[in-house]
C-alpha cells in the first residue's frame, strides 16, 4: 500500500515514515506542496498524510488540486490543536479525517486504515479470501483451521494488494508500485521470491501465475 507523506519537519517526517513502514505502508515522502500535488496526480497511493502549513503553500490548496483533478485517495489532514476553522476547511476541500498535532501514531495509523477501509466499502480490520484472513492491526494471516502467521512487512504488503481483490491480475509493476517507494529500485525478481515464501505458508496454488501477466489471489480454493 503506497502513501504519500507531506510533511515539512524533517524529524517529525522521519519518525512518522518509519512507523508507517511497520504499519505495512510504502512511504514516499515530500516537503513541498509542489511536489505533492504532482506525485498525487502522477503515483498510485492509497491514501495520503497532509500537512497544511508547507514552505511553499497550504496543504489545503494541494488537496483542492487533487480533487479537481480526480484524485480520489483517502486524505488525512494534519491541523494545528485547537484549530477548528483548518478542520472545517479541510473537510470541505476534500479531506476524509484529520488529526490535531502533536498525536499519537498508533492513532493516525488507526484513522488511515479507518479512512482506506470506508474507501474499499468495508467494516472490519481484515481483509478475507478464501480459507484466509488478514489482520490488519496484527499483521498476520489467519487461516481457517485456526493456524496463524506474523508476517514481514513486505509479505503484509503483498498479500493485503492481492488478497484485496481476490482473481484480479496483478502484474508485476503494479505489485512492485504498492511495495516500493520512490526511493527504492528492487530488481523485479524480488516479487518472484517473496511469492514463492508466501506460497510455503499457503500453499502453492493460492498464488496463480498467469505467465506473461501476473498473479492472482484464488479464493476458490
Ligand atoms: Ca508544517
Amino acid at each position: 500500500m503506497r502513501l504519500l507523506l507531506v510533511e515539512d519537519d524533517r524529524l517529525l517526517a522521519e519518525g512518522l515514515a518509519s512507523q508507517l513502514e511497520k504499519a505495512g505502508f510504502s512511504v514516499d515522502v515530500t516537503r513541498t506542496a509542489k511536489e505533492a500535488t504532482t506525485l498525487g496526480a502522477q503515483e498510485d497511493y492509497k491514501a495520503s498524510v497532509l500537512d497544511l502549513g508547507l514552505p511553499d503553500g497550504n496543504g489545503l490548496d494541494v488537496l483542492r488540486k487533487w480533487r479537481t483533478n480526480k484524485v480520489t485517495f483517502p486524505v488525512l489532514i494534519l491541523t494545528a490543536r485547537g484549530d477548528w476553522q483548518d478542520k472545517v476547511n479541510g473537510l470541505k476541500a476534500g479531506a476524509d479525517d484529520y488529526l490535531a498535532k502533536p498525536f499519537q501514531t498508533e492513532e493516525l495509523i488507526a484513522r488511515l486504515n479507518a479512512i482506506m477501509r470506508r474507501k474499499e466499502g468495508r467494516v472490519h480490520s481484515s481483509v478475507k479470501a478464501g480459507r484466509f484472513e488478514l489482520d490488519e492491526n496484527r499483521q498476520c494471516l489467519k487461516v481457517d483451521d485456526g493456524t496463524e502467521y506474523s508476517l514481514t512487512g513486505t509479505e503484509f504488503r503483498l498479500l493485503r494488494c492481492l488478497m484485496g481483490r481476490p482473481g484480479h491480475i496483478f502484474s508485476k509493476e503494479q505489485l512492485m508500485e504498492q511495495l516500493y517507494n520512490l526511493n527504492e529500485s528492487p530488481n523485479e525478481n524480488i516479487i518472484e521470491a517473496y511469492i514463492r515464501r508466501l506460497r510455503k505458508l499457503i500453499g502453492p496454488e493460492t498464488i496463480a501465475t498467469r505467465r506473461g501477466q501476473g498473479y492472482l489471489f484464488n479464493d476458490a480454493l
